[in-house]
Order: structure tokens, then C-alpha cells, then sequence
């Protein structure tokens, strides 16, 4: 072996590294069990099982492959057994928390739903799923309790009035957020509507995409408002000027939450409104090629922008996959903090739209039907879900407004909410959600009421995310109090829910992750007293204009 220059040391070859199992660079073996898995078959397939099988032979029918890994493609995931404490979360093997019924997710592209669609989600819900419907921080709506029997039945209803649940889970392009207010805000710089129309009907349950590292989650805003969150998604696309082709969008990719969060880069390049799907359907194919298989914590695109760097990201997409040059753009402005569209608002065209804050997402097929019904009597046909959990009702005549505003408030879905009310979210948990430690909807409602009568003087955003475990569903990281479920110990020793708190977190022009404080654990009972010490000590302490979070 020769001797490095100079040394009598022997030069040592560089080691080969270890393929991160990407595609491109003909790294395909060994195969993690998923990827076996979606080798083995494209797991679209599963659809015709469900349908010639499982729906009549039932639960019990279920291939166990399909059951706990294809399924999710069509949004379908198995859902956590009644009465098993969060204790017992890691303790148990997947198949004794399953219950034999499904959660199921109702893919919402840009968040837009007819009185019609609305009315037929009510009432599948009511129906098929035990009333459950909760609104996700992604647009979708998801149902508990389904049986494999009825998945037929709920897609050709769904289907028969244009929603679908293909590829709401799995690893696949998943629901497109957009901008609630799409096509009628005067913010707005151009309307996404067609580039998210143009990407659903043309990629999703394309087999080309139906097989990548792992989920891949899109938003497309012409709203410079960051109603999207950019900053958290694989790729997002958000309104911008270019000095001279005009009206276009920001380009942004690599963001994502979880146990490794990452904020999204911008491209630095402006892209027209037609050629947005052509340039999603670049970075998805990048993610396809060259994204990580070999473990699934670093399998999300995040990792190789992080891994590449913005400008070689940049170059191959242009090089490989345009085979063009993208127009540069310089950085818009950034909103300080993303835009939730609760209260009322003027349209382009002289009506009004007004966004609700039910509490925490939790809502029910009955209240769809009666928020269905409050919205037709005051002469809309247009709702929209929201990235943070809300529902907008558009095109509302001036002389209008105050009523609906009345009766809304009147079924729990308030325009005018407290700001604990307006920005406080919370996860799945441990009622429906297998992974879960602890609950989060009950103690994000116990705490909202709490704070409401403790520190009713709140006059701006603290944003508070109730997570049931490290999944980040909710967001923990990005809040201005963050709570990431665990089991803590109480004063008495006794082991109970708890959280571990973050603190500081934010989206738009100061984002940045909130930081863990690990002497920062608190029960689940002691959440409301924590909370209120937290923002009264802010409220007496602040400068003028100094927010949370900064
Ligand atoms: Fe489930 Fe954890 Fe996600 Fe909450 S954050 S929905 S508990 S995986």
C-alpha cells in the first residue's frame, strides 16, 4: 500500500459509502420491509381486494401486508382498540392495539368543498362513522369507527360527487393544500385553483408516483400570506411577483416536521402559474430517484435538500428533469406570522367571507350537516377547510354576515373566538391514534375553557399545538408553546399524561423551531396553571409590540 505524501502512514482509499437506497444511483437492495412491501405489489392494488374480498369476507380476511401497509394509499389506517392507556402505547405489538375498524382520511385538495360534497361527508360520517369527522391541520377531514365492509359503499358516494381517499395516506403525493380564500382575496396575487386541479387529476394514482421513499406533502397559495405554511411541506409553491413576467409563484422545498424538523429553502426561482405542474412533477420525480430507502427516519426529501444543498437541488432539477433554466426571483416579502382567514372578511367581488374556529378540529358529521345548513339558508354553496383546523364560508352578501356570524356561533364554530379558542390545535391522540401516549383533544378543550376564564385579557397569538406523541402531527414545533405527549410523574410519584413543552416556535418571516426544555414537563392537570404563569408573565413583561415566540 503506498504511504501518504510526506508520511509513513499507508494512504487510505476513501471508503465507499453506503448507498442511502437511492433509485437513481442503483441502490435497490436490500430492501427495508416497506420497501419489500411496495415492491412486492403497488399497493393501488389494494383497492380491488377491498373491494372483491375483504369488504365480505371482513376484518379477519384482511393480508396482513395490506392491512398495516397498502391500505394507507386508499386512507385507510388501522386505529387504536378502546380502552388501552397510553402506558401501554410501546409496550403492546401493532396488531394488539389494532381495533377492527378503521380511521379513514377524505382527501380535500385545496381545501375546497360544495354544500353537496359537504353534505355527503356529514353524512358518511354519521352513517359509517360513528358521527366522528375531525378536521386535520392538511385540509382532509378523517372518520373513526369504519368497517371494511362499507369502504365500497363510502367510495362511490364520496366519489359520485368528485372527493376521493385515494392516496390521502401512504407513500405518495398526498392532498394538495391551498389557500382557503383561493380566487377571492385581494391579497391574493394569483389563484392556485387550476395548478392544484391540473397536479390531482393528472399524477395522483399515477403508478409513475405511487411509489416513493415516503409521503410527500404539497401546498400551492398564490396568497403571499403563507395561509399554507410553505415553510413545513416538501414542496410548496406561494404567490410572487417576478419584476418582469409578472404573477407567478415562490418556489420552496425541503421543509417537513417530525423528530428531525427542517424548515423549507427557497429554489430562488419564479415559476409561471402554467408551468407549475410540470416543475411539481420535476421535484416529486427527484424524491423518487434520488430520496433515501434505506431507513425510513431519512426518508423524506428534507434529508437530501439538506444533504445536496439548495443550488445543486436547484441545478439537478433543472438539468435532469426541465432541461431548461428556471427564471431567478428574488425573495418576496415574508408575512409575519401565516394568515387563518377566522373572521370576516371582504372579496374581491363585494360579498364577504367569514372563517370559524371549531374547537381544536374535533367536529362531527351532525355539525357538518348543520353548518351545511346554516350556510345554504344564508345563500352560499362554497366552504373551505383550512390548514389550521377552520372552515371558511365564501361568497356571503354583506347583509348576511351578522347572521351567519350569529347562528355559526350559535353551533360552537365561532368567527369572533378568543384567541386561545382561534390558536390553539391539537393532534388525533390516544382515542383514535395507535402511536399516542396521552390524550389531546379533551385536554386541549379543558385547557382552552380554562384559559378563557384565567386569562381572558389575551389581546394577541399565543399559538399552543397539543401533540399525543414525538409525531408532531399538530405541529409541536412551530408553536409558540409546544406539547409533545409523554408520561410524566406526578407529585405523588404516580406515572400520568403529560407533556414535554417546547417554547418559541414559528412560521413566516421570524420562523424558527421552538427549543425543548427538558425541566419542562408538566402533567396533564397541571397544563392550564402552566400555561396561564406562561402568558401572564408575557403579558407583564412584553415591550410594546414584542411577540411570544421573539
Ligand atoms: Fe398520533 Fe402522535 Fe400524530 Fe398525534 S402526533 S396523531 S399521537 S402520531
Amino acid at each position: 500500500m503506498a504511504s501518504a505524501p510526506g508520511t509513513n502512514t499507508p494512504a487510505r482509499r476513501p471508503r465507499p459509502k453506503r448507498g442511502e437506497g437511492q433509485w437513481a444511483l442503483g441502490y435497490r437492495e436490500p430492501l427495508n420491509a416497506n420497501e419489500q412491501s411496495k415492491k412486492d405489489d403497488n399497493p393501488l392494488n389494494v383497492r380491488a381486494r377491498i373491494e372483491n374480498i375483504y369488504a365480505h369476507g371482513g376484518f379477519e380476511s384482511i393480508d396482513g401486508g395490506d392491512l398495516r401497509g397498502r391500505f394507507r394509499w386508499w386512507g385507510l389506517y388501522t386505529q387504536r382498540k378502546e380502552g388501552i392507556d397510553g402506558g401501554r402505547t410501546a409496550t403492546l405489538e401493532p396488531e394488539e392495539l389494532d381495533a377492527d375498524r378503521f380511521m379513514m382520511r377524505v382527501r380535500i385538495d385545496g381545501g375546497q368543498l360544495t354544500l353537496e360534497q359537504l353534505r355527503t361527508v356529514a353524512d358518511i360520517s354519521v352513517e359509517f362513522g360513528r358521527d366522528t369527522a375531525d378536521l386535520t391541520d392538511r385540509q382532509n377531514v378523517q372518520y373513526h369507527w369504519i368497517d371494511v365492509r362499507d369502504v365500497p359503499t363510502i367510495w362511490n358516494r364520496l366519489e359520485a360527487v368528485g372527493l376521493s381517499t385515494q392516496e390521502a395516506c401512504g407513500d405518495c403525493p398526498r392532498v394538495i393544500l391551498g389557500s382557503p380564500v383561493a380566487g377571492i382575496s385581494a391579497a391574493e396575487i394569483i389563484d392556485g385553483t387550476p395548478a392544484i386541479d391540473a397536479i390531482e387529476s393528472t399524477f395522483i394514482g399515477d403508478r409513475e408516483f405511487s411509489n416513493l421513499p415516503r409521503k410527500f406533502k404539497s401546498a400551492i397559495s398564490g396568497n403571499p400570506d403563507h395561509d399554507v405554511v410553505p415553510q413545513i411541506n416538501d414542496v410548496a409553491f406561494t404567490g410572487a411577483v417576478h419584476p418582469v413576467h409578472g404573477p407567478g409563484f415562490d418556489v420552496w422545498v425541503g421543509g417537513g416536521l417530525s423528530t428531525n424538523p427542517m424548515l423549507a429553502q427557497r429554489l430562488g426561482a419564479w415559476v409561471s402559474l402554467e408551468d407549475v405542474p410540470e416543475v411539481w412533477k420535476g421535484i416529486v420525480s427527484i424524491f423518487r430517484d434520488y430520496g433515501y430507502r434505506r431507513l425510513r427516519t431519512r426518508a423524506r426529501l428534507k434529508f437530501l435538500v439538506a444533504d445536496w444543498g439548495i443550488e445543486k437541488f436547484r441545478e439537478v432539477l433543472e438539468t435532469e428533469y426541465l432541461h431548461r433554466t428556471l427564471d431567478d426571483l428574488d425573495a418576496p416579502a415574508m408575512p409575519e406570522t401565516p394568515a387563518d382567514h377566522v373572521g370576516v372578511f371582504p372579496q374581491t367581488d363585494g360579498r364577504f367571507y367569514v372563517g370559524v374556529a371549531p374547537t381544536v378540529g374535533r367536529i362531527s358529521g351532525t355539525l357538518l350537516n348543520q353548518f351545511a345548513d346554516i350556510v345554504e339558508a344564508h345563500g352560499s354553496d362554497r366552504v373551505r377547510t383550512t390548514p389550521m383546523q377552520k372552515l371558511v364560508v365564501l361568497d356571503v352578501e354583506a347583509d348576511r354576515v351578522e347572521s351567519l356570524v350569529a347562528a355559526l356561533d350559535q353551533i360552537g364554530l365561532h368567527a369572533r373566538p378568543s384567541q386561545w379558542r382561534r390558536n390553539t390545535m391539537a393532534c388525533t391522540g390516544i382515542e383514535y391514534c395507535k402511536l399516542a401516549i396521552v390524550n389531546t383533544k379533551d385536554r386541549a378543550r379543558t385547557l382552552i375553557d380554562e384559559l378563557e376564564e384565567r386569562v381572558p385579557e389575551l389581546d394577541t397569538a399565543i399559538t399552543v399545538n397539543v401533540n399525543g406523541c414525538p409525531n408532531s402531527c399538530a405541529r409541536i414545533q412551530t408553536a409558540d408553546i409546544g406539547l409533545k405527549g409523554m408520561l410524566v410523574l406526578d407529585e405523588n410519584g404516580e406515572t400520568v399524561e403529560g407533556f414535554q413543552v417546547h417554547l418559541g416556535g414559528a412560521m413566516g418571516l421570524e420562523a424558527g423551531f421552538g427549543r425543548k426544555l427538558r425541566q419542562h414537563k408538566v402533567t396533564g392537570d397541571q397544563l392550564p396553571g402552566y400555561v396561564e404563569q406562561l402568558s401572564k408573565t408575557y403579558l407583564k413583561e412584553r415591550d410594546p409590540g414584542e411577540s411570544f415566540a421573539r
